[in-house]
């Protein structure tokens, strides 16, 4: 028996019993991208799952495998795409795969998600993906799934921190 908060880690069965006991499930979203020559490319993956493992902890939810790509990376926010290592999806693409991983959760019983992003640019793809997973499972049926959609920096209180920061000055903006 496994008594992970990450779905990945659990076997089917552990996870139909955390779903079937009503456990919220956590969709981190994050993004490959430059953090500055000093940092590793994988901050907008890192911080978001880790604020979605304390708060699973603390609910006794289940945590998603976080999408490890995002939307296209900007000049004012992410730095842009020209940098090496820098790997993004097309908007439709994201928003697609956030459809489809809605509509799998859906299915296995899941009715309550919040979607957690971790990439500024990921913003309204993230937006589009959970319209479209929305709509998807009223088509199969399920009436009663909530989605909350969120940017886990809007919950951090350093002073001059965000994705606002332009890209270098503060590298651990999403
Ligand atoms: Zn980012």
């Amino acid at each position: 028996m496994v008594d992970s908060v990450f779905m990945a880690e659990l076997s089917w069965p552990e996870y139909q019993a955390k779903v079937a006991s009503g456990a919220p499930v956590f969709l981190p979203l994050g993004a490959t991208e430059q953090h500055g020559p000093h940092m590793a490319m994988n901050v907008d993956v890192v911080l978001p799952t880790a604020v979605c493992e304390r708060v699973a902890r603390a609910l006794g939810g289940i945590v998603a495998p976080t999408i490890p790509y995002g939307y296209k990376s900007q000049p004012r926010s992410g730095g842009g795409e020209s940098f090496p290592g820098t790997t993004s999806l097309d908007a439709q693409t994201l928003a697609l795969v956030i459809r489809d991983v809605i509509r799998g959760l859906a299915a296995d019983g899941v009715r309550r998600l919040v979607v957690v992003n971790g990439h500024f640019e990921n913003m309204w793809p993230a937006v589009e993906g959970v319209d479209l997973g929305f709509r998807e499972a009223r088509r199969d049926g399920i009436v009663d799934l909530q989605v909350m959609r969120l940017e886990y920096w809007d919950f951090v209180t350093r002073p001059g921190w965000g994705p606002g920061s332009a890209a270098g000055a503060d590298p651990a903006s999403p």
